[in-house]
């Protein structure tokens, strides 16, 4: 085609109406999942207590929705079909949208490219109304016997739109998308009862508890237990709550973390992302949690109208809430022991009692550690002196020495500044650091940094400097203020040598990238060794130490520090 045709300009022309409607519809109606969306986000508006989906062919057959919500009047059914028609907008204001839907497209655009049928009575109404509508028009019309509520029917879906029906994926991933909606929106409504049958499989059942916790756990098919609340947070007319799953259960991708905004589920991409840096360290790498978050807004403070399919919301406030929401998500994963499960199933036993274990055992004061941040711990000692064995009142903890350690470490290391003199020592002997030119030439450029972090050190010659004082290291570099029963278990050697690396590590990168990793490197070569004999006080001294670090359960890489074997499972195991 040569230039002067493809721009050859044609008579402008208004659609015909069939053909403007699918192409609308388009916007609205990918794929089976969401029709699926919009017809259960209809039941969920019409106060429905239980939605019945079924569906064959992954939806390329037919997809029924029945749901026993508040009806449509069979006056008004024709209308319903409209486009632009809606019974949620009561005034003219989009602000304080509360419903799901308010936008009067999701039948008309569903009609345009299927086969639709409405079956819908309302309490008052006591016969109810069918309407079929092919390409937009109504076929069929006749009055039906139905109980409260309304029965949706589609099929032939994209029959008359070639393109999407090449578009549409293998029909398991297009039956994996619908389950995932179903999902989404269950978990958004715990008060309702979904049923969802998949060529006559029953795929999904949630109980309409209204519990998050109990919905989490039906539609993940996870025990109870191993979910936990995350505490609730009220602030100005914000309120957070949210339930995540144990440590031990982590996702590859971030499909799993539920944002539910008044109800409405979403993904709003600033939240995401604080969300995900505030547990990332606390994961291994790759690795998302299974998590719901609700939160509740002033319905003026999110704004629904911004995407076409109603993924996305925007909230104002949003980093502020985000940042909130990641404090409470952090400290819930950080103090929860990952479990280890002796039987593969976790049945709970509600005969096993858990402070009775505590109970029953003789008691060691001495060696009974109380911290803020762990369960209060009797420490039994040192298993192949790599372990440290401690009671809690939940069961048996194993503790990995080294990652304890590290972790206390690494959390001084990052709260050392050479403005807060207590978070430092200064050294009774300054530590030497002999460099080769190119290391010294480096290190001169990073004298404040290092500092500021509280390394101190001076030029002592042309490559030689003084390390004059280091951030307090609780068992590796200590002074007499603080020797407070902390044993010298750590590496104090290897400080030198892992500071030198450090230097040759100084990239152009960020600083607070570099402190990071320094941090990280400095805690692990001098945290105490996996192999080295510890006595009571040096076990007590490091329990007692990584109870008041933030997250004692994961070490900076991401790694478990602790593991607790539950008084059921020990039960479960000697058939008590
Ligand atoms: P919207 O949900 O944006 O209002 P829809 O096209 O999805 O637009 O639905 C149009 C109208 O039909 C709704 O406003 C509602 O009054 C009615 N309606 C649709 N589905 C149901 C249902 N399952 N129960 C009761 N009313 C319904
Ligand atoms: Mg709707």
């Amino acid at each position: 085609m040569s230039e002067s045709q493809r721009v050859a300009r044609r008579p402008i022309r208004v659609l015909p109406p069939a053909l403007a409607s699918r192409i609308a519809a388009g916007e609205v109606i990918e794929r089976p999942a969401s029709v699926v969306k919009e017809l259960i986000e209809n039941a969920i508006d019409a106060a429905a207590r239980s939605i019945r989906l079924e569906i064959t062919e992954a939806g390329f057959g037919r997809i029924q929705v029945i749901d026993d919500g508040i009806g449509i009047p069979p006056d008004e059914l024709p209308l319903a079909c409209e486009r632009h028609a809606t019974s949620k907008l009561l005034d003219d204001d989009l602000r304080c949208i509360q419903t799901l839907g308010f936008r009067g497209e999701a039948l008309p655009s569903i009609a345009a490219v299927a086969e639709l049928t409405l079956l819908s009575a309302t309490a008052e109404s006591r016969i109810g109304r069918r309407l079929t509508l092919r390409n937009g028009t109504i076929v069929r019309d006749e009055p039906v016997a139905h109980p409260p509520g309304t029965t949706v029917i589609v099929k032939h879906l994209f029959a008359n739109v070639p393109v999407r029906l090449a578009a549409a994926k293998q029909k398991h991933v297009e039956a994996a998308q619908i389950v995932q909606t179903v999902r989404r929106l269950a978990i958004a409504a715990p008060h309702i009862r979904f049923t969802v049958l998949l060529d006559g499989r029953h795929v999904l059942q949630t109980s309409g508890s209204g519990d998050l916790v109990t919905v989490m756990s039906e539609v993940y098919g996870l025990p109870p237990e191993s979910l936990q609340s995350i505490e609730t947070v009220e602030f100005a007319e914000a309120k957070i709550t949210g339930v995540i799953a144990d440590p031990s259960i982590t996702r590859p991708g971030r499909s799993h973390l539920h944002i539910l905004v008044n109800e409405r589920w979403t993904q709003p991409r600033g939240v995401l992302n604080t969300i995900e840096a505030a547990y990332r360290p606390l994961l291994p790498r790759g690795r998302h949690p299974i998590l719901a978050l609700a939160l509740t807004l002033p319905p003026e403070q999110v704004d629904v109208n911004i995407h076409p399919a109603k993924l996305e919301v925007r909230l104002h406030h949003e980093s502020q809430i985000a940042k909130i929401a990641a404090e409470v998500i952090r400290t819930t994963l950080g103090r929860k022991a990952r479990t280890f499960q002796l039987a593969a199933a976790a049945v709970t036993d509600p005969l096993v009692s858990h402070t009775q274990v505590a109970e029953d055992q003789p008691s060691y004061d001495n060696r009974l550690v109380v911290t803020p941040n762990l369960p209060p711990l009797h420490i039994l000692g040192q298993v192949q002196h790599r372990l440290i064995l401690a009671e809690g009142p939940d069961g048996l903890y194993l503790i990995d020495q080294h990652r304890a350690h590290e972790r206390v470490l690494y959390e001084r290391l990052k709260a050392a500044t050479h403005d807060a003199p207590d978070t430092l020592v200064e050294l009774a002997e300054p530590m030497i650091l002999e460099l080769t030119p190119s290391q010294a030439a480096k290190l001169s450029n990073w004298l404040d940094a290092l500092a500021a972090l509280g390394f101190h050190c001076e030029t002592f010659g042309r490559h030689t400097f003084l390390l004059r004082t280091t951030p307090y290291l609780p068992g590796v570099v200590t002074e007499a203020r603080h020797a407070g029963g902390f044993p010298a278990v750590g590496q104090r050697d290897a400080l030198i040598p892992a500071l030198l690396e450090a230097i040759d590590d100084v990239a152009a990168e960020d600083s607070e990238s570099w402190r990071d990793r320094l941090s990280i490197r400095l805690a692990c070569r001098t945290a105490v060794r996996r192999g080295q004999p510890l006595d009571l006080p040096g076990l007590c001294a490091l329990v007692q130490a990584l109870g008041e670090t933030s997250t004692p359960a994961v070490c900076p890489h991401g790694s478990p520090i602790l593991l607790r074997i539950d008084g059921q499972a020990l039960a479960r195991q000697f058939n008590w």
